[in-house]
């Protein structure tokens, strides 16, 4: 069984939709209790086994409750997509302090949660895999979106410390770095211009939809990796290779 966070629509409802259709009982994780609830009917009732909890990443409770009920519900707890994200505007100059601490408490310390409450409960079921969604923008920078990127750095290399210590522990801890994806989390950008410039800078010329990641997601949790630990996989289209232009 996977626990997903962020899972009542995007990429997190794609994960949860894909990886019932592998096979395995998902149990999602949302602040948007009505979508989620309806994500995980859709699911049970094209067969698959699932079931939702409200879960507020960034409340150490939540993290705690949706374990108890994921256990209760299927037993085995053997995998964690942590994909619940918000994004933020503004440069270091334009950050204001409530906007810092938001983003911070959803896209850092709610990754932080998820890895500490949910590993244990791996542990006892005899191992498995977390994947953990940093961003490009986690490894490459922009002037904007200044508190976005301190998170989905710092999920990078949380990754990577995770993949240590919980590696010892039959834990396998990766992570994907999207590039645009097609989701409501781009809504605000889709009337300006920075879907194009991102776009002219992909080599494959389009943004990605949300099945896409989610592919990279099943494979970094099924024994295709058993052997893939402190990775990232980037699913970019390209955008973060280099140059399109000639040098
Ligand atoms: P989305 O906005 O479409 O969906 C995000 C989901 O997370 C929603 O269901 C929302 O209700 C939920 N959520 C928000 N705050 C939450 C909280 N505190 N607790 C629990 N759930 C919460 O976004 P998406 O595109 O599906 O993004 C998923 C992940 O991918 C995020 O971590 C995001 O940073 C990352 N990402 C997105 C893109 C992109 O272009 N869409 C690119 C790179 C990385």
């Amino acid at each position: 069984m996977v626990i997903i966070s962020g899972a009542a629509m995007g990429q997190g409802e794609s994960h949860a939709r894909l990886l019932s259709e592998a096979g395995a009982s998902v149990v999602l994780g949302d602040i948007d209790t009505a979508r989620g609830g309806q994500v995980a009917e859709e699911i049970r009732a094209a067969g698959g086994r699932a079931h939702f909890v409200k879960l507020d990443v960034s409340q150490a409770a939540d993290w705690k409750n949706i374990v108890a009920e994921a256990v209760a519900t299927y037993g085995k707890v053997t995998g964690l997509v942590n994909n619940a994200g918000i994004t933020s505007a503004g440069s270091v100059l334009d950050c204001e302090e409530d906007v810092w601490h938001r983003v911070i408490g959803v896209n850092q310390t709610g990754v932080y949660y998820g890895m500490k409450t949910v590993a244990p409960a791996i542990i006892d079921a005899g191992g498995g895999a977390i994947v953990n969604t940093s961003s490009t923008l986690g490894y490459y920078a922009s002037p904007a979106a200044y508190a976005y990127q301190a998170t989905k750095g710092a999920v990078r290399t949380m990754t990577k410390s995770a993949a240590l210590s919980l590696g010892v522990q039959g834990i396998r801890v990766n992570a994907v770095f999207p590039g645009l994806v097609d989701t409501p989390f781009i809504d605000h950008h889709r009337s300006n211009s920075a879907l194009d410039n991102s776009i002219s800078r992909t080599p494959l010329g389009r943004i990605a939809q949300p099945g896409e990641i989610s592919q990279a997601v099943l494979f970094l949790l099924s024994d295709d990796a058993s052997y893939v630990n402190g990775a990232e996989i980037v699913v970019d289209g390209g955008m973060t290779a280099g140059s399109l232009g000639s040098l």
